[in-house]
């Protein structure tokens, strides 16, 4: 898209979905201040799964060949139970996901992807970016925007926009002020996140494949990145973490994991016994969204957690940035013509984005109730794994084209 850069967008956050947001607005011809409150950009040490429905929106801003050097395309998806090791389902992912959706199924390192998006977004020189600004607050006027931050000296500076694009992540301040509603919810399930070389794992732990492990109120999931050299560890269990909850990242007790997996097969053990080394993060999310007012008013947007935060079951927080970001995009590209109202634009973004965000907090909570399932319930989604597959583990509403 070759349009005037006239319009000017505010973006707080500098995460994936920030990123995204400066990029798909910066290519929608509009001037973009990214205000990032961590002196330097970075990103959580572990992995992000991106299905096709991600990774065709890449592939259009022309990353495709950046995503082809860091990310892996598992062949298949597999699903184990986690007690006693036996396969209850596959998914075909390769050259499958390609014929059915248009683009592949990847997993890639989180920072691996920060890194392809923030190349991008230094490539416009229509996006300036600010790091070690702690935005502050907002106030909308009839015909802009204005935002306040404090700079790393703790000196207060202001800016003025056509919008405002609130993409500070699940606690976010922008949100806070938009919509009031209170801090997120915690949901007694804790996420231990662990990395490794796969040359240094045996033989037998080496995996190409996405594979889900089920259990009784727990699953793992394991994946390659970095091209397959490394491999993603991710461990959901039941439990409750000391300390508050906004301090997300913890040095996680390897000891405290292995009892919650004690009583599952000695595969997946082994391989949480051969991790080096393992963080903890408390997992909150909000109720799924109930409107569109949820995601914009006025001249302010959500985006990505702010917006939508959700439980990983899914793998699709991340994934749903980049669509909402895609979907600014397009609302913003019609706004190089200066007779477009900017609010009616945004209400537009938020009409077509709220309700499949909805419906994916609401998919990744069921999928949370499944994995964890215990009695009768469990019986019934193995047996239902068993018989029905692909049928039951492939989602054309999430994956296609929409
Ligand atoms: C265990 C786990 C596994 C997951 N797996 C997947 C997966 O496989 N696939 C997937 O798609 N998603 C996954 N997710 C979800 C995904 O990680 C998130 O949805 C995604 O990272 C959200 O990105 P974001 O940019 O909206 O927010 P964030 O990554 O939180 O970024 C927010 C940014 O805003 C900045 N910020 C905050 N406040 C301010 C302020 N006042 N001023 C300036 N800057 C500010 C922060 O420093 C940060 O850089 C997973 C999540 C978890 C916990």
């Amino acid at each position: 898209m070759n349009l005037p850069t006239s319009r000017q967008t505010l973006i707080v956050g500098g995460g994936i979905g920030g990123l995204a947001a400066a990029l798909a607005c910066s290519r929608a011809g509009s001037r973009v201040a990214l205000f990032e409150r961590t002196p330097v950009f970075a990103e959580v040490g572990a992995g992000v799964q991106l299905g096709p429905n991600v990774m065709r929106l890449l592939h259009g801003w022309g990353l495709q060949a950046a995503m082809a050097r860091v990310a892996a395309f598992p062949e298949r998806l597999q699903v184990r139970s986690a007690v006693s090791g036996t396969e209850l389902g596959v998914l075909r992912l390769g050259d499958t996901a390609v014929a059915r959706y248009g683009a592949p199924y990847a997993t890639v390192h989180r920072a691996d992807l920060h890194g392809v998006l923030l190349a991008a977004v230094q490539e416009h020189p229509s996006v300036q970016l600010h790091l070690n600004q702690a935005v502050q607050s907002f106030q909308q006027q009839a015909d802009q925007v204005r935002l306040q931050w404090v700079n790393g000296q703790g000196a207060l500076s202001d800016m003025s926009g056509d919008v405002l694009v609130g993409a500070d992540g699940l606690w976010s301040q922008v949100r806070q002020q938009l919509l009031g509603d209170g801090a997120p919810v915690a949901t007694g399930h804790l996420a231990y996140r662990g990395l490794v070389q796969q040359s240094t794992l045996p033989v037998h732990l080496r995996s190409q494949q996405v594979t889900a492990w089920l259990g009784p109120r727990l699953h793992v999931v394991q994946y390659p990145v970095r091209g397959g050299e490394w491999l993603n560890v991710v461990a959901i269990v039941h439990g409750q973490m000391n300390g508050p909850a906004e301090n997300w990242d913890h040095s996680a007790n390897a000891a405290d994991l292995a009892a919650h997996l004690a009583g599952t097969c000695a595969t997946l053990q082994d391989l949480v016994q051969a991790m080096p080394d393992w963080r903890l993060w408390a997992l909150n999310f909000r109720a799924p969204m109930r409107n569109a007012l949820e995601q914009a008013r006025g001249r302010v947007a959500l985006l990505g957690d702010a917006a939508h935060p959700m439980l990983p079951y899914l793998a699709q927080g991340a994934g749903m940035a980049v669509e909402d970001a895609h979907e600014l995009g397009l609302a913003l590209a019609q706004a190089a013509d200066q007779r477009r109202d900017m609010t009616a634009l945004l209400a537009r973004f938020a009409v077509k984005r709220w309700q499949r965000n909805a419906r994916v907090q609401a998919r990744a909570m069921r999928n949370g109730q499944i994995f964890h399932a215990t009695g009768w319930l469990r019986w019934g989604r193995d047996a239902s794994l068993k018989i029905l597959g692909e049928r039951l583990l492939d989602m054309p509403w999430l994956y296609a084209k929409v």
